[in-house]
Order: C-alpha cells, then sequence, then structure tokens
C-alpha cells in the first residue's frame, strides 16, 4: 500500500505502521490471506481510540510463536503476528485480541481495579471446577484445585486444560457460561478474549452480554470511549 522494500512491505492500520517481514502463507499452500483486507477489516470493526497504545504491528516468522504454541502476541507498543494464516477472520480475531492486551495498562484500573471482573472470572472457574469433581475421568482436577483461585495464568492448570483435559471437553462444559474455553486461563485471557468476542461479532456479543455482565460493562465502556469520559 505505501512501498515495498526488497524483503519487507510496509502498511499502514490508521497512524500504526504495518510490516509485513514474511510474504502470508497458508499451511496447504492454498490462496493466501490479503494483508489489505485483514486491515480493512480491523478499521472496520474496531474503534480507532482503542488503537492508540500501538505503534507497529509486525506480521512474520517469530520463534516465540513456536516456542509458546501461539500465534500472535503483544509487547511494549507492538503487535506480533504469524504470516501463516488459515483465513481473513482468524487474523482479525489475532490482532484484535492483541489490541486488548495492549490496553491493559493504559485502562488497568477501569478493567481490573473495582474487583468485579475478577469475582465473575473466579465465579465461572468455581462453577467448571465443581462440575469437573463431578466426573470420574476428571478426577485429576483434584491436583489443581489450588490454581482455580489464581487470576494469573499458571502453566501448570493451563497444560491440564488446555492439552490433558482439551478445549473440546472444556468447551461442552462451559459452553453455557462462557465464551470460549481459553477464557478460562487467567483473568487477562478472560478479558481479552471477551474483547475480541466484542468487536468482531454481534451475536457473540450478545452472548457475553447475556452470561457476562461484568465483562460486558467494560467492553462496552472502553467502546464508548472519550466522549462519555472513561
Ligand atoms: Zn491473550
Amino acid at each position: 500500500m505505501v512501498q515495498t522494500n526488497k524483503s519487507r512491505k510496509e502498511y499502514s492500520l490508521n497512524n500504526i505502521y504495518v510490516y509485513l517481514l514474511n510474504d502470508m502463507r497458508t499451511s496447504d499452500d492454498s490462496e493466501p490471506v490479503s494483508i489489505t483486507s485483514v486491515l480493512s477489516l480491523i478499521k472496520d470493526l474496531l474503534p480507532e481510540h482503542l488503537m492508540q497504545e500501538v505503534d507497529s504491528i509486525y506480521v512474520g516468522e517469530f520463534d516465540t510463536f513456536k516456542e509458546r504454541n501461539i500465534n500472535a502476541f503483544y509487547d511494549s507498543g507492538a503487535i506480533y503476528v504469524s504470516n501463516v494464516q488459515e483465513n481473513i477472520k482468524d487474523m482479525v480475531d489475532d490482532i484484535i485480541h492483541e489490541f486488548a492486551h495492549s490496553l491493559e495498562s493504559k485502562f488497568g484500573s477501569l478493567i481490573y481495579s473495582d474487583g468485579k471482573l475478577s469475582r465473575e472470572f473466579l465465579g465461572k472457574r468455581k462453577k467448571l471446577l465443581l462440575t469437573m469433581l463431578n466426573y470420574e475421568q476428571l478426577a485429576g482436577v483434584k491436583k489443581y484445585i489450588k490454581h482455580f483461585q489464581d487470576t494469573e495464568f499458571n502453566q501448570e492448570l493451563d497444560d491440564y486444560l488446555s492439552k490433558e483435559v482439551g478445549y473440546p471437553t472444556i468447551l461442552s462444559l462451559t459452553g453455557e457460561y462462557l465464551n470460549t474455553p481459553y477464557a478460562i486461563t487467567s483473568l487477562p485471557e478472560y478479558y481479552s478474549t471477551g474483547f475480541e468476542d466484542y468487536f468482531v461479532d454481534l451475536k457473540l456479543r450478545e452472548f457475553l452480554r447475556m452470561v457476562s455482565p461484568a465483562l460486558y460493562k467494560i467492553l462496552k465502556t472502553l467502546e464508548i470511549g472519550e466522549q462519555d469520559g472513561y
């Protein structure tokens, strides 16, 4: 869109520089995702005032993706996202999710300070734990009971839920009160998966409004933004 170097291409998203460090591709060599379509969709979905903590987006291959088995992360004003993408929607979801993380420090007091979000999150954790304790085949959960009260990321609990139990099972146990299994990971992921759902899909937004009222209220406040003051 702006200019092309030998090895990297530059684009923009409002005032954010977007660097394509490796060409977009898919895992099965089908038609690659168009980065300009991804950027214009994000522009349609996310209000500009929620993009201001990010200066750059780097699209490419980063060791951290393999090491941590992730597709994207946020660090110090920059979003890093994989150039290997199966479809536009997945990439848009990933980037909007990282925008959520970019706002955690600026809006930390709105998101976390009154403890309402944390209570809502721990309530869902407790509900899941109590359900799991009812199933003999999930008895392994007993080893992790104390971690269910932690709002921060815990590697052991994460490995247990995502690898040993698996998200399809978590989904079947939580589908009525949780937006996505990954939201159970930690309080910041509860917030950022909710942020993602709120801005990408009106149906998901409505589901959040019903099952996660504290989270919904925070997201609504973020969305309305400066017009009404934070
Ligand atoms: Zn996240």
